[in-house]
C-alpha cells in the first residue's frame, strides 16, 4: 500500500512534482532533487517498501531493471563515461528516505566525488574472514 506520509508515495501519487523520465506499472524513476552530477536519477516501486532488502524480488528485480536502462541511457545520450548505481539500506548507510530507491548516478570525469575507495580508506584490519564468510552463508 501506499504510505500516506511518504515523500517518494506522494511524488507517485502526482501529489509534489518531480521531473519524471519513466514510468511503468510497477516502477517510477525521477530526477533527483539534489543533483550530485548532471542526471541523477532515483528508481522507486510504485508500492512503498521501505528498502531493497525488504522489497519481493520480482518488484526489486523490475526496478533494477530499469536501473539498467536508466545507466545505459546516461552512457548513450547524456555522455557519461561511468554510472553509479546504489542503493542505501536504513540510516546507519546513509538512507534517509524510507521508500526503496535506487541511485543511478551518470560520472563524467574520474573526480573526487564519491569512490568506493573512501570507504575502503577506513578498512579494518585483524577481522576473521572465515568466521565473517561463515555467518554470512547461513543466511544464503
Ligand atoms: P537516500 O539518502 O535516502 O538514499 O536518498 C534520498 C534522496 O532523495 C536524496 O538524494 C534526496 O536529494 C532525494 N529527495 C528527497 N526529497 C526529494 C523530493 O521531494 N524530490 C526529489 N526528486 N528527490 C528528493
Ligand atoms: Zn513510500
Amino acid at each position: 500500500m501506499n504510505n500516506l506520509d511518504c515523500i517518494f508515495c506522494k511524488i507517485v501519487r502526482g501529489e509534489i512534482p518531480a521531473t519524471k523520465i519513466y514510468e511503468d506499472d510497477d516502477v517510477m524513476a525521477f530526477l533527483d532533487i539534489s543533483q550530485v552530477t548532471p542526471g541523477h536519477a532515483l528508481v522507486v516501486p510504485k508500492r512503498h517498501y521501505p528498502n531493497y532488502v525488504a522489497t519481493p524480488k520480482s518488484i526489486m528485480h523490475k526496478v533494477m531493471d530499469v536501473a539498467q536502462r536508466v545507466a545505459q541511457a546516461d552512457i548513450t545520450m547524456l555522455g557519461a563515461k561511468g554510472v553509479n548505481i546504489l542503493t542505501n539500506v536504513n540510516r546507519e548507510a546513509g538512507q534517509v528516505v524510507m521508500h526503496f530507491h535506487v541511485h543511478v548516478i551518470p560520472r563524467y570525469v574520474a573526480d573526487e566525488g564519491f569512490q568506493i575507495t573512501m570507504l575502503k580508506n577506513r578498512r579494518l584490519s585483524e577481522l576473521n574472514l572465515p568466521m565473517l564468510a561463515t555467518e554470512i552463508k547461513k543466511g544464503l
